[in-house]
């Protein structure tokens, strides 16, 4: 629930920060009519979530408060099947300009190839 720094504690762990998940999640948009609930899977509200790595709790927040769901997020073209994968590195546009990011090793998530990565193979989408 607290924001320190801005960035979440964990409720149960106020000492632990806890870590966001990659990606975007939503809550489903529910419809109802009389004592009918249709969930609507196509509206709802994108989210952010974190989760402590303790005890697991998870905290949800708008996705619309985060500069990423704005600025796009860092991707990376895998060298071996050419795919654009969610680079493990995310930073802001203005903290990416300024940092040095070389001979990063990831692995790519589709053909599981690890490669080495520098900041001219990263671009924001
Ligand atoms: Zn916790
Ligand atoms: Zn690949």
């Amino acid at each position: 629930m607290p924001l320190s720094n801005g960035k979440p504690v964990c409720i149960n762990h106020p000492k632990i920060q806890m870590g966001r998940i990659p990606d975007y999640y939503a809550i489903t948009k529910v419809d109802k009519i009389g004592d009918k609930v249709n969930f609507n899977l196509g509206t709802g509200i994108p989210l952010v979530v974190f989760t402590c790595p303790e005890c697991g709790y998870l905290e949800l927040y708008p996705a619309v408060k985060f500069n990423d769901w704005h600025e796009g997020r860092i991707f990376v073209k895998c060298k071996s099947c050419a795919s654009d994968f969610l680079s493990p590195i995310q930073l802001d546009k203005s903290s990416f300009e300024s940092a040095n990011l070389n001979n990063n090793s990831f692995q790519c998530p589709k053909c599981n190839k690890a490669n080495s990565y520098d900041k001219e193979d990263m671009h924001f989408k």
